[in-house]
């Protein structure tokens, strides 16, 4: 789908909202646990989240926005979580992170569609770079992933 820039960036600040929400969620989740380290990464993610939400809404600066379905850019849980609504507050550190991770590649294949089909060169320019950044987001939580333990 060729999105016009006001469509592309309504999708990206929802999607930066709902990510920096659920990282937020996801922070507290695991300080509940006891578990810093992946804490800390998810508190981390709900800061470049919501810079990255504010940097678009200034962007989009006065223009006119349409308004999103909630299923267009809120997270999805993988099968193997559960719980279609909210969070299972037993998630365990590795299962937050795969989690996060489902959701990030959707982000940047989303991204990567809308690069592909655009029509308007800045909206093509954006796409590519907002891809680029949640595939960067998609590899710090494989790097956590390789280290934390699957139990
Ligand atoms: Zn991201």
């Amino acid at each position: 789908m060729a999105y016009s820039m006001g469509e592309f960036l309504a999708h990206a600040i929802a999607m930066e909202r709902e990510a920096a929400e659920r990282y937020l969620e996801l922070a507290d989740m695991m300080e509940a646990h006891n578990n810093l380290e992946v804490s800390g990464l998810f508190r981390d993610m709900v800061r470049y989240s919501t810079m990255h939400g504010d940097s678009i809404v200034a962007r989009a600066g006065s223009m006119e926005l349409p308004k999103l379905r909630s299923w267009q850019y809120r997270w999805i849980a993988p099968t193997e979580v559960g719980e279609e609504d909210g969070f299972d507050y037993r998630l365990k550190p590795y299962q937050a992170l795969e989690y996060a991770r489902v959701n990030e590649q959707r982000a940047a294949e989303f991204y990567q569609a809308a690069a592909d089909a655009a029509s308007d060169p800045e909206v093509r320019k954006l796409a590519l770079e907002f891809a680029a950044e949640e595939r960067e987001h998609t590899a710090a939580l494989d790097r956590k992933l390789a280290a934390t333990l699957r139990s």
